[in-house]
């Protein structure tokens, strides 16, 4: 037989607080509002040999507050969602929907995404794919499996899972 192991980080201070509207199928479209989200991880793997563990927390909680702490105040903005143009005009941002202006943003209180909408479940795929990114450059060898979960309220979340 042989054993994995899953480690989970579910930390309060892993939060960020930021604007967003969601587009729906058609040409409906929220408005802008926020929310606090949460964010918690659970990965999967073997162990690194001489340390028994398959992750350092520490490592794993400076990597989640980096990137929880780019989000952080600020506005989500999706760059690849059909309906929704993001455009840099030099400090600002322009954003229209379904071809008709809708907001302008300092650019510096935005967040371009490379997402279609800013839904929790594109916001888990996307920060699960920053952490696997992260996880290597720290040396994380033995990770076999992450799992991301993002909450906009309390029991509403996405959980991505990629292995
Ligand atoms: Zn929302």
């Amino acid at each position: 037989m042989k054993g994995t192991f899953r480690v989970s980080v579910t930390k309060e201070d892993l939060v960020f607080a930021a604007a967003h509207f969601i587009t729906f199928a058609g040409h409906r479209c929220e408005t802008l509002h926020g929310h606090n989200y949460r964010v918690s991880v659970m990965l999967e793997g073997g162990l690194e040999p001489e340390s028994w563990f398959v992750a350092d927390f520490s490592v794993v909680k400076k990597i989640m507050r980096a990137l929880t702490g780019e989000l952080d105040h600020k506005v989500l903005l999706p760059t690849s969602n059909p309906i929704v143009a993001v455009t840099r005009d030099g400090p600002r941002v322009l954003v229209a929907v379904s071809g008709e202006p809708r907001y302008v943003f300092p650019e510096r209180d935005c967040v371009l995404l490379p997402i279609p909408n800013t839904t929790v479940e594109m916001l888990a795929q996307h920060l699960a794919g920053r952490l696997r990114q992260e996880l290597a450059k720290g040396g994380v060898k033995q990770v076999t499996a992450i799992e991301l979960e993002v909450q906009e309220n309390f029991g509403q979340s996405a959980i991505y899972r990629e292995s």
